[in-house]
């Protein structure tokens, strides 16, 4: 239901939903992880459940995506094969439920070339939506030349990226002693983008940076799923994630009209 009390016929889209499925929940207790970034803990998921959070709010379609701490809490090592654990389950959700569900693939980050292998078989095999980017990866931030060939491989294909916010390395220091989405989520979303802007990337990349459409018409014609076919363009970020989490601070009502018209 709307505000005003009439049903949205609109077919809204949720391009920031989080999805943790099994391999992942069990990865994050064998690591000791009692609690995502943040310090929410970590809740049951259940593809049901969306459904039900997504049928009480009018969500025709959710883009599930990893949350923070991705892959990242791993040895480097050992994100390649979580990450591909998750995109493969990311695939099945979207194949069971394609007229509901689309993914954004996560990456092995640093690793560049489990990462550029990934996106081959993201898009090429599995038919992801998107990626899943966070701010940082243990500290390194997107405008490094480290990760310069991913952006250009993101940006070869016109992918879509949708760039989630993660705590900085420094986080103990910087934090004031507030949970990470209360001040370090925007201000490392913040200082993310300035590197991006200030290393050229942005400039440089511009098919995957500015500003996002997610094509979707695309995968629906080629499952020939039920999915509601729709297109962009529509600007994900970094004015929505930074909405979003004023939002989250209760401020919906001075941003409320800006912020529908990043989500629809
Ligand atoms: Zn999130």
């Amino acid at each position: 239901m709307t505000d005003t009390g009439a049903r949205c016929v609109c077919g809204r889209i949720d391009v920031h939903a989080h999805f943790l499925p099994e391999v992942y929940a069990q990865a994050l207790e064998r690591a000791g992880m009692r609690t995502l970034d943040g310090g929410f803990p970590v809740p049951k998921w259940s593809a049901e459940a969306a459904l039900g959070v997504m049928d009480r709010q009018d969500i025709a379609t959710a883009m599930v995506s990893l949350s923070s701490p991705s892959t990242h809490f791993l040895p480097p090592a050992e994100r390649p094969a979580l990450a591909r654990a998750v995109n493969d389950a990311g695939a099945a959700l979207v194949q069971a439920r394609p007229d509901r569900f689309g993914y954004f693939a996560c990456l092995p980050m640093p690793d560049i070339e489990a990462s550029l292998a990934e996106i081959r078989r993201a898009f090429d095999e599995l038919g992801a939506d998107g990626v899943v980017l966070q701010t940082n990866t243990d500290g390194v931030y997107l405008g490094s030349p480290a990760f310069a060939p991913i952006l250009a491989e993101l940006n070869r294909r016109k992918t879509t990226l949708f760039l989630h916010p993660t705590s900085p390395a420094c986080f103990g220091a910087l934090a004031l002693g507030r949970p990470a989405p209360l001040l370090e989520f925007p201000l490392d979303t913040t200082r993310t983008i300035v590197d991006l802007l200030y290393s050229r990337r942005l400039q440089t990349n511009p098919a995957s940076m500015t500003p996002i459409s997610l094509r979707l018409r695309h995968r629906s014609r080629k499952r020939n799923s039920t999915r509601k076919s729709w297109e962009g363009p529509m600007t994900a970020f970094p004015y929505q994630q930074i909405i979003l989490n004023l939002r989250g601070l209760g401020l919906s009502c001075a941003f409320g009209d800006l912020t529908d018209s990043f989500l629809h």
